[in-house]
């Protein structure tokens, strides 16, 4: 049967897959749809709301290819998802192919997309294994084998990589993938579905403080100022803050992980242009200096922190909150990334630092699915590290799962599965390296402990 398209359906987060999602929605022709924020868009919560995020394209959905090497591997590395052996690569590849065709195709997202190339590398035997054996990149035709310090250096114009190298290898892949300007992408997502008729509700009205639920069922949402909020569907899109509006059943595990921007010359920025993105699995990764503000970001590589709570009924919780500093320990691994690739910047003092949460699924997969108990709630969380690069298509798959009509390889792999996180591993590292190389808690980190760079205004960032 044909949806109803004007029933009325409530978003809950206006961030990376509430804004996918409501413009999904519009362009399927649904006129009575409503997004809820504590923040204008961009959140300055929202995992979305960055300068840049690593794309890696699908194979075109026409070209019979072989799946792309490093599918869904993007910015933590994740050789473990979709375990399912050859059904899972060919899930992995069917996300990728679609997030691809958006970045390519959609006027909405095009301008953002950046196909500068993308090398990725390691340097402990460890951590080559990784590349190597579990994901043969030395032996993929479109990735080229770095080697040797100059091989490195030899990738970016004279004078940006000037550092040793030390025991580093990798692949670099020329083209076909890079990096996307995240926070322009969101921006003209949300733009789009406002111009084709969506509600924003955003700010200190947006807020959302429970589900609202009757009969056994979710029929909408109450926002922190008590206004009722009614609808025929409810979509939870919160990312990290999803669990504390309705229990997950331990699915997903807020993280956080650490970013720094250090501010460029002009000159420097003309050097630094159209770089492909480099990314170390185990120590950091950088792109290009933003275009606005003409600042690098660096993200040191780990497996994360978490901020253990226990709940009143017992239960063990990460809970997300925001603050515009790093841990010193982070910030000391982000200057050991710069000395070993780019020393001439390694001392230079941060002008922006933040912390930044997603949600991991125990398999990392992501979790969009109506919830089994309450008929009118849909889920679109479970970003799990990797969920910016479908901004342009995974709004798709939430519209199906309300017009009930997903996939079925897929409405499986997302589907609310409780059962995957029955005593679940809140230590697992969940196929990522670095740092430590296990997970850490931001309750180990004393207050004289975080970086002190003086906080902008809070606002898009
Ligand atoms: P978000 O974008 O965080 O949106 C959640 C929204 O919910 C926010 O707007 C927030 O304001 C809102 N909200 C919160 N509480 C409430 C409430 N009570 N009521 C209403 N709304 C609420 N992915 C990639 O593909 N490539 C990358 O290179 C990459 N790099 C990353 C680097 C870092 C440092 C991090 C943290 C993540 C990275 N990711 C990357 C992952 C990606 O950013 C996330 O998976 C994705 O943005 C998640 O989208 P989301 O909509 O679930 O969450």
């Amino acid at each position: 049967s044909s949806p109803d398209l004007n029933s009325s359906t409530l978003i809950i987060g206006a961030g990376t897959w509430g804004c996918s999602t409501a413009l999904h929605l519009a362009r399927r022709g649904y006129k009575n749809v409503t997004v809820l924020d504590p923040y204008p868009v961009p959140s300055p919560i929202s995992a979305g709301n960055d300068i840049n995020k690593i794309v890696e394209q699908g194979t075109p959905i026409s070209l019979p290819f072989p799946p792309s090497p490093l599918t869904d591997n993007h910015f933590n590395t994740n050789p473990g998802s979709f375990s399912d052996g050859e059904e899972g690569a060919s899930i992995s590849e069917t996300l990728l192919q679609l997030a691809t065709e958006g970045w390519l195709t959609d006027p909405i997202f095009k301008p953002y997309y950046h196909n500068t190339g993308y090398i990725i590398c390691a340097h402990t035997p460890d951590g080559l294994t990784q590349l190597t054996k579990r994901e043969m990149l030395d032996q993929k035709a479109d990735f080229e084998w770095l080697d040797t310090p100059a091989a490195f250096r030899a990738t970016m114009p004279e004078g940006v990589l000037t550092g040793n190298f030390p025991r580093w290898k990798g692949g670099f892949k020329r083209t076909g993938a890079g990096w996307v300007f995240a926070r322009g992408a969101l921006v003209s997502a949300y733009k789009e579905a406002k111009r084709l008729g969506v509600t924003f509700i955003t700010g200190a009205k947006g807020g959302v403080k429970e589900l609202l639920i009757e009969n056994g069922d979710v029929i909408g949402a109450v926002t922190n100022h008590g206004k009722q909020y009614r609808a025929k569907t409810t979509i939870l899109a919160a990312g990290a803050n999803a669990p504390q509006l309705l229990d997950m059943k331990d699915q997903l595990r807020p993280t956080a992980w650490t970013l720094a921007h250090i501010k460029m010359s002009r000159e420097e920025c003309k050097l630094y242009k159209d770089l492909p993105v480099l990314f170390n699995i185990e120590s950091g990764f950088f792109m290009e200096p933003d275009a606005e503000k003409h600042e690098l970001k660096i993200c040191d590589e780990h497996p994360g922190y978490c901020n253990w709570t226990v709940s009143p009924s017992g239960n063990k919780e990460s809970i997300p909150f925001a603050k515009h500093q790093i841990p010193l320990e982070a910030e000391t691994r982000v200057r050991g990334f710069l000395k070993d690739t780019m020393p001439q910047l390694a001392s230079r003092p941060f002008s922006f630092a933040r912390i930044c949460w997603c949600a991991d699924t125990p398999d990392r997969n992501f979790l969009i699915d109506r919830h089994p108990e309450y008929p009118s709630l849909v889920l679109a969380v479970g970003g799990s590290g990797h969920g910016f690069m479908h901004i342009t298509s995974v709004g798709g798959f939430v519209a199906d799962t309300v017009e009930g009509k997903l996939d079925q390889r897929l409405k499986k792999a997302f589907r609310w599965r409780p059962e995957t996180a029955v005593g679940r591993n809140w230590e697992d590292v969940q196929g990522r390296r670095g740092g430590p190389n296990k997970m850490m808690d931001f309750g180990n980190v004393k207050e004289n402990e975080w970086t002190h760079i003086q906080e902008r205004a809070m606002g898009p960032r």
